[in-house]
């Protein structure tokens, strides 16, 4: 799960420009939930490649890798037609997904806005205590 703190603005930023985002591998139990959401689309998209996983998202015909993910969806986020992204299996996505950002210095680097609402010294103070987590451990511990 990403970072406390952290608050999605859907700018879609993760999905269109981190493209190796959304590759990766599923199993039975989670592509059986993709194909009740899109069975005729996700069928195509998906290649077993054994031990029980499958390989997503490549093209049925040019057999690449997708280059921006099938379930991004656009929508007005409000009165004002501000625009925004919507992830349309939200509750079905890929683990790279659930798990982005996975640090504040990863969201950073990645250009997310997911710590935009946070002050400067805010965001400063969580970089640092993500840094202690970072150093490794002393040897002397527990
Ligand atoms: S599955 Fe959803 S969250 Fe993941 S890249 Fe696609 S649209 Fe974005
Ligand atoms: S880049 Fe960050 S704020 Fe933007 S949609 Fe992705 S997770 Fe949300």
């Amino acid at each position: 799960m990403p970072p406390k703190h952290f608050v999605c603005k859907q700018c879609g930023q993760c999905c269109t420009e981190l493209t190796g985002g959304y590759l990766g591998t599923v199993n039975r139990k989670q592509l059986r939930a993709w194909l009740k959401e899109a069975p005729d689309y996700v069928g195509d998209w998906v290649q077993y490649i054994g031990y029980g996983l499958y390989d997503y998202f490549i093209s049925p015909t040019t057999g690449e890798y997708a280059t921006r993910c099938p379930w991004l969806r656009n929508y007005k986020a409000d009165r004002y037609l501000k625009k925004g992204f919507r992830c349309q299996i939200q509750d079905n996505k890929p683990p790279t997904c659930v798990e982005f950002p996975l640090t504040v210095s990863h969201a950073l680097a990645c250009n997310c806005l997911g710590f935009s609402h946070l002050s400067d010294e805010q965001v400063e103070a969580l970089l640092a205590a993500e840094k202690k987590l970072d150093d490794p451990p002393s040897g002397n511990e527990g």
